[in-house]
Formats: C-alpha cells, structure tokens, sequence
C-alpha cells in the first residue's frame, strides 16, 4: 500500500487552487481531490454574469481544462461526498462507502446557500445560484416574457438582476433593508447602484420581504410585505451563504463563523488545514479575525494553504479584494473598512467613473471604485505600503496615484 498522501475536500476553486499548488511547489506524494459536484474545479464569478447571460459556457468557467489533473497525477473524485474525519486514524469516510488515508488533510468545503424558509419556497422556477447546474436552471427560466422576482439585493441577487434585464425580462428585486448590498456599501454608493438598476428598468422595493412565493406546482406570483403580490415566473433568492463547516465541528475541530485557522491555514489539529471560504482566518493587516466570501481568497489561501502543508513558513496576509458587475457597471472593493472617519471622492459620478477613498488616521482604510479598476489597484498598493495620503491630492484626478506611492 502506498504511503498516505495529501487529501482535498472540496474540489472548489480553493481546494484546485491548493491540489494543483502543490505538484507546482514539487510535492511529488499522492494527491486526493474528493468533490461532491460532478464537475472538475471551477470558479463561481461567471455563473451570475457571463455564463447566466450566455455569452460563454459553463465549461469556461473551470480552472484548467478537463483532464489537467490526470496530467498532474491528482486523483480527482467528483460526486464523491466526504461525509467524516477520523482524526485518530487519519482517514476521511466517503459517501458511497470506503475511506481515504492522508498524512495532511486540506478542508476547502466553501459555502452552501442560506435556504429562505418561506411558504412556496419549493415551487418550480424557484432557484438558488451557487453552482453550473443552479446557473443553467435560471437562464433557461429567462426566455420570452420572463418575469423574474429577485429575493435580496445583494451581489449575487443584482448580478442576476442585471443580467435577466439584459435579456429582456421584467425583474423586481425585494430588498428587506432600506439599502442595497447591506454592510458592503456605504449608503451613498450603494444608492447610486439603485439609480443604476432603477435606471435600466428594474423595480426595486427596498426596506420590503417575501412573504411568500404563490403558485400551483410552479411559481406565478410573490406576496411582499404590505399585502401585494407581484407575477412571477421565476424567483431567485440570494441572501448569503452559510460555511460548510459541519464535517470540521464534528470532527471537533475549532468553529466559530468558519473553521478557524491560523496565518499558516492550520486548524486546531496540526495535520488539518483549511482554506476558502469556509475559513474564519487572521488578516495581519487589518488586526482582526475575519471570513471572506471572494474569488480571490479562494484561490490565494488555497495556493498558501498548500505551501503550508509543504512547510512554507509565509502567513497568508492580504488585503481584501472584490469585485461586481453589473451591466457595463464594474465595481471594485478593496480592504473591509469600519470605522473611518472621511470619504473623499475622485471623479465624477455623473461620469460613471468614480472611486471612493475612505480614510481613518491619515491612511486609505479601503476604498471602492465604478468603472476605475486602475485607481483600485494602486489603492491597494498605498495601503499595504500604509502611506499617509493628503486628501486633497487623492481628490484631484490630475495626481497620478502612483506618484503618491512615491512620495
Ligand atoms: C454566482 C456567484 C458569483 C460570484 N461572483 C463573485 C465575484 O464577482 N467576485 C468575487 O470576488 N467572488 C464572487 N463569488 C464568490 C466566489 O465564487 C467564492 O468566494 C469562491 O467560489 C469560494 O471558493 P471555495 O473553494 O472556498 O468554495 P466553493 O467554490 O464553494 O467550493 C467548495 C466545494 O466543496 C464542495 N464540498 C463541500 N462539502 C463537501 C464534502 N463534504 N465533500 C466533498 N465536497 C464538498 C462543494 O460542493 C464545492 O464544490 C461568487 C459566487 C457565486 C456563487
């Protein structure tokens, strides 16, 4: 029998990130990849935009090619569910039955969609957006006479807004807050995305809720908060996800919003590491605990949870980064900041290109951007080099804010 190697739970954007890290960081032992989706490893971003507007197939959202793991010789098993850690014994229980050694064990379960408990929730042409299968059920729901009911309106409820319009149906988006994209947003950005969607058609009911979805076998209406009902011929409920932490609490590793994991991606038991979104990790940089929902930490912690598991000593510490879009809208958020205690504005907002930089202590605390991805990159860059920028300066479309990293 060969020795034990590294097993992946979670065939996710992390844990394809991590498996094909570590043949590329020369890890030459054997590679377990364990995913309960049919699918090899793929990214999720395109599922609300390009995919779900059918520019580009679902097959254009994997990370590499089908058949690139073969080439690496990492053992992929899809529609395999590991269903418990045998932390003792160092093996992972499958569905199916039988069990998989491993030496180092990598948990990069990610998230499932928070289910809305509401009457008709089970009805025909209501869906969930987290995988290929939930994204082609949507676009096949978008065709000729469509009227979609968008339940939150949060990123992935106004992706899916964006792109149903595009396609010509009519959509009403029911946010339960008084503002879009909740704690994300400050509430002046985050009402000029209302003016972008309100200005492409779409009926937006803040400060509203579901009461319930209506209909035979498949939906026909939504009942909103105040008594109305509204048509639908579809509904998408976006409101969040909830880490898959079931199998890492069970096997009494520490859970609090995440499994939680060291700067080096280790769990409470030093033969288990964690990455993606289902990580409640340090962030040196902003000094406190945190669990991001991001393409990018996806595929960063999981390229340094791998590195880690080879013994690479490097903490995992960035600055969050995210990003939207929304018709021709690109919206950009860099670091998660709290309580700071100035907004300065560059551009124009009439312009439809914009940034906002929020400052505390002299320093950009975060910042986020319409249609500017360039000002976000070196915002970015003068946090990290934690630079005391003038205001006045960052304002003035005229200074170069690369020429503030200079200074
Ligand atoms: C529609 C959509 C649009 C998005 N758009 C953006 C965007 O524009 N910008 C951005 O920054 N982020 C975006 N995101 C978020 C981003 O895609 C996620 O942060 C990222 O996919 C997280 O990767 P992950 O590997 O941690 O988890 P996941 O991608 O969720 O992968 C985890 C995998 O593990 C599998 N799994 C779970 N439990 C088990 C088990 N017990 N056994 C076997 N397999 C298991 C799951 O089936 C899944 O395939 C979007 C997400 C969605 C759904």
């Amino acid at each position: 029998m060969s020795d034990p190697g590294i097993v992946v739970i979670g065939a996710g954007q992390a844990g394809g990130w991590a498996a094909r890290t570590l043949r590329d960081e020369g890890f030459e032992g054997g590679i377990v990849v364990i995913g309960e989706e049919p699918y090899p490893p793929y990214e999720r971003p395109p599922l609300s935009k390009e995919v779900l507007l059918g520019k580009e197939p679902a097959e254009s959202s994997y990370l590499w090619p089908e058949g690139s793991f073969d080439e690496l010789g990492i053992e992929l098993r899809t529609g395999v569910e590991a269903t418990a850690i045998e932390r003792a014994g160092k093996t992972v229980a499958l569905s199916g039955g039988g069990t998989v050694a491993y030496d180092k064990l990598l948990i990069a379960t990610g998230g499932r969609v928070r289910k809305l408990p509401i009457e008709g929730e089970e009805l025909e042409g209501v869906h969930y957006l987290r995988g290929i299968d939930d994204s082609a059920a949507i676009r096949a729901d978008l065709g000729e006479g469509a009227q979609l009911v968008v339940i939150g309106g949060g990123w992935i409820g106004l992706e899916v807004a964006a792109a149903a319009r595009m396609l010509g149906a009519d959509v009403v988006v029911v946010e339960a807050l008084e503002q879009l994209c909740g704690r994300a947003l400050t509430s002046d950005l985050a009402a000029y995305l209302l003016d972008v969607h309100r200005g492409r058609g779409v009926d937006i009911r803040l400060g509203t809720t579901v009461e319930a979805l209506t209909g035979e076998s498949r939906v026909s209406g939504a009942r909103l908060s105040g008594g109305k009902t509204v048509p639908a011929t579809a509904a998408v409920i976006g409101i969040g996800i909830v880490p898959n932490v079931e199998l890492a609490k069970a096997a009494g590793l520490e859970v609090d919003n995440g499994i939680k994991v060291d700067a080096l991606c280790r769990t409470s038991d030093p033969n288990i590491f964690a990455a993606g979104d289902v990580t409640n990790h340090p962030n040196g940089l902003l000094g406190r605990n945190i669990r991001l929902e991001s393409w990018e930490n996806a595929q960063n912690q999981g390229i340094a949870a791998a590195k880690a598991m080879l013994g690479g000593e490097s903490p995992y510490c960035e600055i969050p980064w995210f990003w939207s879009d929304q018709y021709d809208v690109n919206i950009q958020l860099v670091g998660l900041p709290t309580d700071f205690e100035e907004t300065v504005t560059r551009g124009d907002r009439a312009d439809g290109s914009f940034v906002e930089f929020y400052m505390k202590g002299g320093r950009i605390d975060g910042a986020a951007a319409i249609n500017n991805p360039r000002d976000i990159r070196f915002a970015k860059r003068l946090m990290q080099a934690e630079k005391i920028v003038d205001p006045a300066a960052l304002a003035d479309p005229s200074v170069k804010l690369q020429a503030l990293l200079r200074g």
